[in-house]
């Protein structure tokens, strides 16, 4: 099948085609997928002068590009309206305004073409990301760390989680946002803070660990953001070493934290799931494109025996191919929606599931 993803929910406007393998085929691709094209246009440039995205500018933006953007992917895979199965659009969670306009649009083509339309929810996209890229089997755990949340889930299947652990306070990318952001580096700051603490001293400044060693699989970064604080105020006018180091010391302590959680989170998981040969973490959404972050995982997981897998950078950050692609999963088992969808500005992942917390708490 043929699906086209569109993604408005934050300051990315992107469209892509993607095509998933039909089960039944006798295909050794049966069930994988393929990305035919994959459009995103970055606002980065309309909220840089602000630190962060505005919601006004970001929704008369998306009104402005979106047209433009489908007709480029689908021009770029060489597909029609009609030999589309299915038309996907993010409908939750993220900024109103943003959403409305993808998924009106999403409707639009839906109605005209007569095919059916998938509301997405953009963290299942950033979920299901691995499975178009790297084919991962349910179940697994997954660690999703974006601009907005901080999670860690048990992905049992399409439209079936069971959240473990959520952040009590910021999200991790908030976090390198509003750190960067006090260093006086450019937006988006996750980028910017990697960058400068490759070359800075990460034992400079010891930062606060927060949650580290305490049961369940909580996250809170505000802490970590307000010691950062301090501590620049205290070493203030801060030269490029000094910025380097609070960077470098503050990406450490996230290591540390990310760590100490996803090591429970492994246990519990490899106790309730014991006949897996090799148990799979997914890491995704925006952060998940730190390399630091991603060796630090990395490091964990061989511990374990377990697999880590981390999408290209390219698909953490948001993009139109991830929500194609959970439109296609979701549309090979049955689950479309009708016309009168409405867009949810909050739509937990695990809504759908009995919200279970997991074990140990
Ligand atoms: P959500 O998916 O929760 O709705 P979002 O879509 O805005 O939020 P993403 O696009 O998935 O989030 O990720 C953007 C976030 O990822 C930003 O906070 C950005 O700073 C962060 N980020 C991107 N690259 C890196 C990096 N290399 N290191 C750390 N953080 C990064
Ligand atoms: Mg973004
Ligand atoms: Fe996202």
């Amino acid at each position: 099948m043929i699906v086209l993803g569109i993604e408005t929910s934050c300051d990315e406007t992107a469209a892509a085609i993607v095509r998933r393998f039909d089960d039944k085929s006798d295909n050794q691709r049966a069930g994988q997928g393929e990305i035919l094209s994959n459009i995103v246009l970055s606002q980065i440039e309309d909220h840089a002068a602000y630190g962060g995205v505005v919601p006004e500018i970001a929704a008369r933006a998306h009104v402005e590009a979106l047209d433009g953007i489908i007709k480029r992917a689908m021009l770029e895979a060489n597909v029609t309206f009609e030999q589309l199965d299915g038309v996907a659009a993010t409908s939750g969670p993220g900024l109103i305004g943003g959403v409305l306009i993808g998924l009106m649009s999403a409707k639009a083509i839906a109605a005209v073409h007569n095919i059916p339309l998938i509301a997405v929810n953009h963290l299942e996209g950033h979920a299901l990301t691995a499975r178009l890229t790297n084919d991962a089997p349910f179940p697994h755990l997954l660690l999703l760390v974006s601009g907005g949340h901080s999670q860690i889930l048990l992905v049992k299947g399409v439209s079936d989680y069971e959240r473990w652990g959520t952040t009590i306070d910021d999200a991790l990318g908030e976090a390198f946002d509003k750190t960067a952001k006090l260093l006086g580096l450019p937006y988006p700051g996750g980028p910017e803070v990697e960058k400068a603490a490759k070359n800075g001293d990460p034992k400079r400044f010891d930062f606060p660990r927060s949650m580290k060693g305490r049961d369940g699989y909580d996250f809170s970064f505000s802490g970590l953001k307000s010691a950062v604080r301090r501590e620049a105020e205290k070493t203030a006018p801060l030269s490029d070493t000094d910025v380097n180091d609070l960077c470098a010391s503050f990406q450490a302590a996230i290591c540390d934290i990310l760590a100490d959680r996803i090591n429970k989170a492994l246990l519990a998981f490899k106790q309730r799931f014991p006949h897996l040969d090799s148990p799979q973490l997914i890491v995704a959404g925006g952060v998940a494109s730190n390399q630091a972050i991603r060796a630090t995982l990395y490091a964990i997981l061989q511990k374990h025996e377990a697999e880590l897998i981390a999408p290209p950078i390219a698909l953490c950050t948001d993009n139109g191919a991830m929500i194609a692609w959970a439109g296609a999963e979701r549309l090979a088992l049955g689950l479309t929606d009708p016309l009168n969808t409405t867009a949810r500005p909050r739509w937990p992942l695990d809504s759908n599931a009995e919200a279970k917390i997991g074990f140990g708490r």
